[in-house]
């Protein structure tokens, strides 16, 4: 296995040396050139360099650009600067601002350095363009005090608005050289871009040359036109691109004596104070400008990553999405509308999405909408019918939460509705089964209680009649469980055509269990109950059944008969019909006996 030597210029060393040398430059170009009557640097580009890259740099290397540039720094005030005794506090002073302005911004926003929200770009000019050179220019100016004699005041100020510029000025257009931010973008840039990006700072170019090239007519704002309109169009390239060139042009001209600037009647430090003021406004203009732009750009993809996932889902579900009004007028329903509706979308929108809901299921409906605007956070869910479009009613599920408005208040409802008819018959199939003897199709015992438990507890009287195969056994024994089985179900057509069943307050009559049978008799008194018992008696005595082998089998039946009286429980009145029957199996079988 072979190891790829490590590029020179990657090596940690060599970019510390390369910071140093970088330091030193700046440093020595800002106290050679803008230092005016022995007072302090006036534009310090040095402070924004290390800044720059202490923040691209992970922490644990910083103390190795530190250590390089403190030296640097000493050296070009040594050279340059005020040199003597004050060489190494104001090299220290000047580290340790850009080591401090670093440290807090990586407190402040740990992804600091791209410039991509309005909140960046503040906090960016609050505590790196306000607060670390107001402290750092407390410890510098009471160096030029005590050294040179410089009010203290005035030293405070030109200090001040030097580092503060000059890290507001030109910390955001070499941090993002340094991400490679503005390569990438460079690699990135189509042709028509490129052309309009060059037509963009082109004419920030010309503006800023118009605007220092002479010192008639003071045109300050010309440039920001085209600047705002570069950073509207190629976002923070666009303005970090045009806030250099302002800068090269007018630093260039001002210095060499051009330039609005020099209609001021003032010293050359104030002009210049004057201009970095200009410069800096310009940026803090800017940079939350660009930050906003990029942040909706991002919001924007993210916007249109979502909506084609909404479409896909849209186009591909059988569940209909539906956004509806306040008051219920639907706004939005989804194309799935006419697969499991039969509703074209436009046919629906406009219309009052009440109108397609069974009106029995109405007020389930509305109110589940009223829970679901006063409660914005839950997600609430009804089931109802809706009537589709060839008019047969349908089981939905609705999921819905609330919409909210321009204001921030829910407006209406967004849903998410499901068809449920088949899971709904599949349940009634189910408790229908449950309540049923399957040899018999008859209620089974279950159903049979709860009807008797609501007949009683009703107190509208009727009665119950118990009814025993008799002799059954024997049946089983001699011509097979088969035609066992064929008896019972005759029995039950028997008892279906006497006491015909079905309406809710006729008689009910149920299998309980083996051959014991059950009809309760709802509103009938114990004369009308009698005479349909006896009924059923003679007719199962006259019907014939066959065997398998072709046999005729005959059968009989006893009953019991009891009234629902009043006052007694479900218990009571069993135990009397059952009391009844055990009468009429001892009496003989074949005949009904009623409850004394
Ligand atoms: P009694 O006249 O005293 O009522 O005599 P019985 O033989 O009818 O009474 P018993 O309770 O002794 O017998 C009931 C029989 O019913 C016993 C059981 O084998 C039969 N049985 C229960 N359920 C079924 C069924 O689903 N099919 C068939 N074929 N027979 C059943
Ligand atoms: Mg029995
Ligand atoms: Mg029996």
């Amino acid at each position: 296995m072979s190891v790829s030597p490590r590029s020179p210029a990657s090596s940690p060393l060599f970019k510390a040396l390369f910071a140093a040398g970088a330091y030193f430059l700046c440093s020595a170009i800002a106290l050679q050139l803008t230092r005016f009557d022995g007072g302090v640097a006036i534009v310090w580009l040095a402070g924004a360099a290390l800044f720059s890259l202490l923040s691209i740099t992970p922490r644990r290397r910083w103390w190795q650009l530190l250590l390089t540039c403190l030296p640097a720094g000493g050296v070009a005030i040594g050279l340059f600067g005020f040199g003597g005794w004050l060489t190494l506090p104001l090299a220290l002073i000047g580290v340790a601002e850009a080591w401090g302005a670093a440290w807090l911004m990586k407190r402040a926003h740990p992804r600091f350095g791209r410039f991509e929200s309005v909140t960046e770009a503040l906090r960016f000019i609050l505590i790196v363009g306000l607060l670390v050179p107001a402290v750092s220019a407390l410890a510098g100016a009471l160096c030029a005090h005590l050294a040179k004699g410089i009010p203290y005041g005035a030293a405070w100020r030109d200090w001040f608005t030097a580092h503060a510029l000059g890290f507001v000025v030109f910390s955001p257009p070499l941090l993002l050289a340094m991400r490679g931010q503005i390569g990438s973008w460079l690699r990135s840039v189509r042709h028509a871009q490129a052309l309009e990006a060059a037509a963009l700072l082109g004419a920030v170019t010309l503006c800023a040359a118009i605007t220092f090239g002479q010192d008639v007519v003071p045109l300050v704002v010309l440039p920001i036109v085209p600047m705002v309109a570069a950073t509207f169009r190629l976002g923070r390239f666009g303005a970090v691109a045009s806030v250099v060139i302002l800068l090269a042009v007018g630093l260039g001209c001002s210095l060499a004596g051009m330039g609005p600037t020099m209609l001021l009647h003032a010293t050359m430090t104030l002009r210049l104070e004057v201009l970095q003021i200009y410069f800096a406004s310009v940026v803090v203009i800017l940079l939350p400008l660009a930050g906003e732009l990029e942040a909706r750009q991002r919001l924007l993809r993210q916007l249109r990553a979502a909506h084609a996932l909404h479409r896909l889902i849209i186009e591909r579900t059988s569940d209909v999405m539906m956004r509806l009004g306040a008051e219920g007028t639907i706004r939005y329903v989804s194309p799935a509308a006419l697969r499991e509706w039969g509703y074209r979308p436009e046919e629906l929108t406009g219309r009052c999405a009440y109108d397609i809901v069974l009106a029995a299921d109405l007020p389930a409906v509305v109110e589940a909408r009223h829970r679901s605007l006063a409660n914005p956070e839950q997600t609430i869910s009804v089931e109802y019918r809706l009537i589709r479009k060839d008019g047969s009613a349908v089981w939905m599920e609705s999921h819905m939460c609330a919409a909210p408005g321009a204001d921030g208040r829910p407006n209406g409802t967004i849903s998410i509705i499901r068809d449920t008819t088949r899971r709904r018959m599949a349940m009634d199939e189910l408790e229908r089964q449950a309540m049923t003897d399957p040899l018999t199709g008859l209620a089974n015992r279950r159903a049979f209680d709860a009807a008797l438990d609501a007949a009683v507890s009703s107190g509208h009287g009727g009665c119950l009649a118990l009814f025993d195969l008799d002799h059954f056994k024997h049946i089983n024994d001699r011509y097979g469980h088969a035609t066992g089985d064929r008896v019972l179900t005759l029995f039950a057509a028997v008892l279906r055509g006497t006491a015909p069943h079905g309406d809710r307050a006729g008689p009910m009559v149920a299998r309980l269990g083996g051959e014991e049978f059950a009809v309760l008799f709802r509103h009938a008194s114990l004369d009308q109950a009698q005479l349909l018992c006896e009924r059923v008696r003679l007719r199962l005595a006259d019907s014939e059944s066959r065997s398998l082998t072709g046999e005729t089998v005959s059968v009989t039946v006893s009953a019991g008969l009891a009234p629902l009286t009043a006052g007694l429980s479900v218990e009571q009145i069993l135990r009397s019909a059952d009391a009844a029957l055990y009468r009429a199996k001892d009496g003989g079988r074949n005949r009904l006996a009623i409850a004394a």
